[in-house]
């Protein structure tokens, strides 16, 4: 069982918050995708043989690619990879891109669920961070999505938004509710250093939501979309009943993965882990080559431990100290242990039938526990 990211590093406009590797070039679109499926072909094999069941196109924004660009990349990918053990087929959009046109191209490509970047849906608070879209476009993306036979729909919202308010926050996250999504990923926003919103917050044109008040939206948020019927199954992850996302999951098991395109990284299940440049011109010139541009690391054993610890953690599985003992030995389990003492008296963790999980009170310090339990 393997998954496929493909990576589409291309936006028409870029949000103030964001440090991800994109352009919005998009005239580089045509040779990029004919690129991507150039290096499915050359690391298929990596893979080895694996049956695919997940295959996730994110970005950047893979909804700005037209219609024929897409049905290039996934035909080219078609010709490398069995689509028939394809569980989950996932692929990102902006809200403003959704057209019954682009619904009807990606069920015939064969896309059975979208994440679609809603952020917010006051329109005050959108353009804040330069979104460029606005709430009800966001609402009739969803309805067009559903109208066209794409039933399971992903809705991302921030929380922590500059000028947010815990009343703001729930209006978006009700709005969201009544979309009708099978899955919700909620995320603090971070101030990513140099991007246009650091800057602004340098400036004192915005200021960053306190430590509580982020809690406090933590908290509703969990409580809005667990009334609503949602499992809250990662610290960022909502979703109904067998709605979990099934590729962001194996990310979290350690399945192996292979990602396709610039900035895109992937893993083969068993400590390697190779990372494509964050450089589009670089790495379609490569691939035209005929060559693979990745670097590659391979894990040490204490990398491999706190990748566990830090995936194990933030799902609301747990981490099983039975597992952890024999996959990594008693003396790393012992360790283990004395770290996350303090946090357990403190009731931020708990250690319930050998299942380590972070409490709801330990949430928002989630990064500082789990960095604590790790070895170096
Ligand atoms: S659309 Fe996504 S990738 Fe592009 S700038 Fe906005 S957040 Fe970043």
């Amino acid at each position: 069982m393997a998954g496929i990211y493909i990576h589409i590093p291309l936006c028409k406009q870029r949000c103030y918050y964001c440090d991800f590797y994109s352009t919005c070039n998009l005239e580089q679109a045509d040779d990029y995708v004919r690129a991507v499926v150039g290096e499915c072909a050359l690391r298929i094999h990596e893979l080895c043989g694996e049956p695919v069941t997940t295959l996730y196109v994110g970005g950047g924004t893979p909804s700005v690619l037209t219609q024929a660009q897409f049905r290039t990349l996934v035909n080219g990918l078609r010709e490398h990879i069995g689509m028939g053990a394809i569980e989950e087929f996932t692929v990102e959009v902006n809200p403003d891109d959704v057209t019954p046109q682009l619904v009807e191209n990606l069920r015939e490509a064969g896309v059975n669920r979208v994440s679609m970047g809603v952020q917010s849906f006051v329109d005050r608070e959108l353009r804040q961070i330069n979104r460029r879209h606005n709430a009800a476009q966001a609402s009739e993306a969803v309805s067009t999505l559903h109208r066209g036979g794409i039933d399971n729909v992903s809705i991302d919202i921030i929380y922590g938004l500059p000028g947010q308010t815990l009343d703001t926050l729930r209006y978006s996250v009700e709005q969201a509710i009544a979309c009708a999504p099978r899955h919700v990923s909620a995320y603090c926003l971070s101030y990513e250093q140099d991007t246009p919103l650091w800057k602004m917050r340098e400036r004192g044109e915005v200021s960053e939501a306190s430590d509580e008040l982020c809690l406090a939206m933590y908290e509703l948020i969990r409580s809005l979309l667990t009334d609503a019927g949602f499992l809250h199954y990662e610290i960022s992850n909502y979703a109904l009943p067998g709605c979990q996302a099934r590729h962001n999951s194996a990310y979290w098991d350690g399945t192996p993965y292979l990602g396709l395109g610039a900035a895109a990284h992937s893993y083969d299940g068993n400590r390697v882990r190779r990372y494509n440049p964050s450089d589009m011109v670089q790495y379609v010139e490569a691939i035209n080559r005929g060559t693979v541009c990745f670097h590659e690391e391979q894990e040490s054993l204490e990398e491999c431990i706190n990748d566990h610890i830090m995936v194990r953690l933030r799902t609301s599985q747990g981490l099983d100290a039975e597992q952890f003992k024999q996959r990594f030995g008693v003396s790393a389990l012992n360790c283990l242990l004395t770290a996350a003492k303090q946090h357990l008296e403190r009731g931020l963790m708990d250690n319930k039938n050998g299942i380590l999980r972070i409490t709801p009170q330990g949430v928002m310090l989630s990064d500082a526990i789990i960095s604590d339990l790790f070895v170096s």
